[in-house]
């Protein structure tokens, strides 16, 4: 089987759109999705509706759990907080519903997904010393997360006391070794920040036991456009095109 892995997709319907087209190019039988489908962007019912399409497993990032939780943005930067609560007002009730039923974690396949980390959504996860709370917290072999919107994976060794930590912000291949335990970011769909403004998904093949990540191009001023159009903030806009 080969598993179209999906994160951060943040109400960016060019991108997703565009990596649903490569996914498809890939020959994905089924889809995981690591959460954070709304936020910051300016097509959250769209992305929702396309994402409960798919033939997908998901559970909750945290601006998919503010989107429908008054008092969740609190802990947002103040764009953030802002884009949220125009999600807020826009979303539709059967969309409110699908982010409100998203569980935080979910075992799939030998596989782990989560948004943050295993133990906590909210978590950013950018140290090996990050990496061992989800690696010491998961049964599975692979784990995957998003949330830093970085492209990047973490080894953990037999008897090692921290993980290895290879960034892929270019994209690149994993092959897994039995016996070692991988926490993945396929990096983010909708708005990278690892200096790279291509959109990132990744494949996990179970039967050849690699997991490759791919960058792709979208139409960003696309994007950037709409975003200003309903009048989200610029700066939410602009870093699109930096990859920040
Ligand atoms: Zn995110």
């Amino acid at each position: 089987m080969r598993y179209g892995i999906i994160s951060d997709i943040h109400a960016n319907l060019p991108a997703l759109e565009r990596a649903l087209e490569e996914l498809d190019k890939l020959s994905v039988d089924f889809y995981l999705c690591l959460g954070d489908i709304v936020g910051y962007g300016a097509w959250p019912n769209e992305c929702c509706r396309i994402v409960q399409q798919l033939k997908c497993l998901c559970v909750r990032g945290n601006h998919d759990e503010a989107a429908v939780t008054v008092g969740k943005e609190r802990w947002f930067t103040s764009g953030a907080r802002a884009c949220i609560v125009w999600t807020r007002e826009v979303l539709t009730a059967a969309n409110s519903a699908f982010l409100r039923m998203l569980p935080p974690v979910r075992e799939v396949v030998g596989v782990t997904i989560c948004h943050g980390s295993v133990p906590d959504q909210d978590f950013y996860t950018t140290t090996p010393e990050d990496a061992m709370l989800s690696l010491r917290a998961t049964k599975t072999a692979l784990t995957f997360i998003g949330h830093t919107h970085y492209a990047e994976w973490y080894a953990l060794r037999p008897g090692a006391r921290l993980p290895a930590h290879v960034p892929l912000p270019q994209g690149g291949r994993v092959e897994l070794q039995a016996g070692v335990k991988y926490l993945i970011n396929p990096g983010s769909v909708g708005q990278p920040r690892d200096g790279n403004p291509l959109g990132s998904v990744a494949v996990y093949d179970s039967d050849k036991q690699v997991v490759q990540i791919h960058r792709f191009e979208y139409d960003i001023e696309r994007t950037q456009q709409k975003m200003r159009e309903v009048g989200l903030p610029a700066p939410m806009a602009d870093r699109l095109s930096l990859g920040i």
